[in-house]
């Protein structure tokens, strides 16, 4: 499935998007009380957040931006969570203005500031605190965001006296307590944690006579980067059932999930061509035509991708060779990968990078006067 196309270019598979979707909302269907937002930082391609939007999740927004393309690609305002340690007036009062769903808070600093933001807009904002519930996530240093440690959230200690201040001010509500451990989780113990904090949490509220409508556990479902095609749709049910099982969830309360590579990771592919094949002294060098500014998670994260060489495997080549394949930007990070097995590559190929629908197009930058990659949309049935 490519297209003849100027590389380099991500290559979306519409269909496995719709798979991946049916398989949510399979998992959500029976709870009336559950609610799944998109994590629009993933890929905010506006055909993609339309094909969300039509499937009826909510949009979690980080940025004035985000909710400005979740408004124009059909996502209801009131299902939008605005997240993020460091909103901007703008910003705020955009979202007031809009009427967001809720405000995920980060600070009592931030409390203060939306609250006299909706105070002179006449307007109240509903806003839920963003607790650090110091769970440790299994995954990339750069990608944990729950720990005591990590720059989000409200202390739990903090957790009591700052909501009974937003209950002092009079332009902001309570409307409950939002969490998010970090990103590309695969062991679900991670996530039966946070349930056990929230447990806790919620608990700690009961004494205190507080109810917190809303219990939000975030993001952070992880997909195969090696093998993409033996699990092209993440474990939904593994995921979910972790948050039925552990959650005790008050009569009432509903319960968000904020899911954003899951959604999109596997339905994108970065194909690109191969300049050269650089015959090294150590070394065998695949040069692409496509580098960290079209995908950047490898040099940013160590990101892992799997690599094929499409146009070997449409001509059968059999024979393989180890290659490190690279972009053509001047920084020695621009790797994809190093020590590839590839099937005999030559100059002009087209290659896959897998699994790139999610951080990929949304993290493009023109460093070094580059062009942005551009999109094209395909779909594959089962
Ligand atoms: C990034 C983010 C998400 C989505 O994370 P994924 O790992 O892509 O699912 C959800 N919630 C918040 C607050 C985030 O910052």
């Amino acid at each position: 499935m490519t297209l003849d196309h100027p590389t380099p270019y991500y290559l979306y598979d519409t269909g496995l998007l719709q798979r991946t979707l049916a398989a949510i909302r399979a998992e959500v269907a029976d709870h009336d009380n559950y609610h799944v937002h998109y994590a629009i930082k993933a890929n905010a391609n506006p055909r993609i957040l339309r094909e969300i939007a039509a499937a009826g999740l909510g949009a979690d927004c980080v940025s004035g931006g985000e909710i400005e393309a979740a408004l124009n690609s059909g996502f209801a305002a009131a299902t939008i969570a605005f997240a993020g340690v460091g909103k901007a007036d703008w910003e705020i009062r955009r979202a007031l203005e809009a009427g967001i769903g809720m405000f995920n808070v980060e600070s009592i600093e931030e409390l203060e500031a939306i609250n006299d933001c909706a105070t002179s807009l006449k307007l109240r904002a509903r806003v839920s605190l963003r607790i650090n519930p110091n769970v440790g996530a299994h995954t990339h240093d750069h990608i944990a965001t729950g720990r005591a440690e990590d720059k989000f959230g409200i202390d739990m200690e903090d957790m009591v006296p700052v909501i009974r201040s937003i209950q002092a001010m009079p332009a902001v509500e309570f409307t409950g307590l939002h969490f998010h451990i970090g990103s590309q989780l695969l062991v679900m113990d991670d996530f039966a944690a946070l349930c056990r904090r929230i447990n806790e949490l919620q608990e700690q509220l009961d004494r205190e006579g507080i109810f917190a409508p809303n219990i939000n556990v975030g993001g952070g479902l992880g997909i195969d980067y090696d093998t993409p095609d033996a699990h092209p749709v993440p474990n939904f049910a593994a995921y979910f059932s972790t948050f039925k099982q552990g959650l005790r969830l008050r009569p009432g309360q509903h319960l968000h999930f904020e899911l954003g590579r899951s959604v999109v990771a596997q339905m994108g592919t970065l194909v690109a061509r191969v300049l050269y094949v650089k015959h090294g002294k150590q070394k065998q060098f695949v040069i692409l035509d496509a580098g960290f500014t079209d995908l950047i998670r490898p040099a940013f994260y160590g990101a892992h991708h799997a690599i094929e060489n499409l146009t070997a495997a449409e001509e059968q080549r059999t024979q393989t060779e180890t290659y490190d394949v690279v972009g053509p930007i001047c920084e020695s990070s621009d790797v994809f990968q190093k020590d590839v097995l590839l099937r005999e590559t030559r100059r002009g190929d087209l290659i896959a990078i897998r699994s790139a629908g999610a951080y990929g197009e949304a993290m493009a930058s023109t460093y070094n006067c580059r062009p942005l990659p551009a999109a094209y949309f395909a779909s594959s049935s089962c």
